[in-house]
């Protein structure tokens, strides 16, 4: 953990009003941090951080940081999270979505390097494509399609790590690199389009769960509360390859459907619709070297954080029929 008060350090957060950010934001300031976050807004949410944004700790900077060239004031930490991440939006948003992970990577290591600041990049298990190798260490190299639909992500989150890593190697950046497992939790916007947020609303709905394909592809999610701890670890460690943070619990998306029905409540059905194209048929993290090196790893089981963000969702929804 970053210690607390007499150990105030200034972080900067890219993305910091998306999904993890807000979470992250919210955490290092309530332990003394001061924190700017900057995001355009393009799937970050002003709401994600509305509590925190007229405190004196806390600074907002509305900014695409594909255009950014100048930070002012020191800068001890930057955690890198900026970047489209539901699969449905990099669909929708692929040229973004390549050039975040490229140009925007590569700026704010440049002002990393200016600013002596650590760097910690949210890379992806994505990089790992539809993996050959079970579970994924973070020695196998992955299948990644590179003109592919998804490649305008994996691949632009393979060249972040390159370049990230490269910035070590020529000593002119202190890095950290995260390779993000799934994780869910309150914050995901309803329309973000991934397996949780989307089962989640349609069962609260009782509307038909949409399974692209057979629903035997697994995945392995991680409560945000869990993600966030791991990030500020590695950032505290001084371990500069990467290290994959998620959760080895692994499911199949009929699996995970089902029990989201169960936990709602729900009268929804499932329905089958037409499998994603390159899309991954398992995966689950090697958590060893977290496990290791962080002494890391995820408390909140999958029932629990389904609990936690039903009951969160659900009061959004209502919130939203007062409104
Ligand atoms: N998925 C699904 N229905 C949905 C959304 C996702 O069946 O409404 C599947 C998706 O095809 C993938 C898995 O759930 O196999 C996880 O998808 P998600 O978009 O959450 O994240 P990914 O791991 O693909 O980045």
């Amino acid at each position: 953990m970053i210690e607390k008060t007499n150990d105030t350090k200034r972080v900067v957060i890219t993305g910091g009003a998306g999904f993890i950010g807000s979470h992250l934001a919210r955490r290092l300031v309530e332990d003394g941090h001061i924190v700017t976050v900057i995001d355009n807004l393009i799937t970050g949410d002003l709401e994600n951080i509305a509590d925190l944004i007229d405190l004196p700790t806390f600074e907002f900077l509305e900014q695409d940081i594909n255009s950014i060239s100048k930070i002012s004031g020191k800068v001890d930490y930057i955690f890198h999270l900026a970047s489209i991440a539901s699969p449905k939006e990099y669909l929708r948003y692929p040229l973004q979505t390549a050039v975040v992970g490229s140009i925007g990577t590569l700026k704010i290591l440049d002002i990393a390097k200016e600013k002596r600041a650590r760097f910690l990049l949210a890379s992806t298990s994505e990089i790992y494509g539809d993996p050959k190798v079970h579970p994924q260490r973070e020695d196998y190299w992955g299948n990644v399609n590179p003109i592919g639909p998804r490649a305008v992500y994996d691949e632009s989150k393979r060249f972040s790590e390159t370049v990230t890593i490269t910035y070590h190697r020529l000593n002119l950046v202190d890095v950290r690199i995260a390779r993000i497992f799934n994780t869910y939790g309150p914050n995901m916007r309803k329309k973000d389009g991934r397996a949780i947020p989307n089962f989640i609303f349609q069962a609260l709905t009782n509307e038909p769960l949409t399974i692209h394909g057979s629903g035997k592809q697994t995945r392995s999610f991680c409560f945000v509360s869990d993600m966030i701890e791991g990030l500020i670890k590695l950032m505290q460690s001084n371990y500069s390859n990467p290290v994959n943070l998620g959760n080895p619990n692994e499911v199949s998306i009929l699996e995970l459907a089902k029990k989201v029905i169960k936990l709602s409540n729900s009268r929804s059905q499932i329905t089958f619709t037409d499998p994603m194209i390159d899309d991954p048929k398992v995966r689950k993290p090697d958590i060893s070297l977290a496990r290791k090196i962080l002494q890391w790893e995820p408390k909140i089981s999958l029932e629990d954080g389904l609990r936690q963000t039903i009951a969160h969702f659900s009061r959004t929804l209502v919130k939203k029929k007062v409104r």
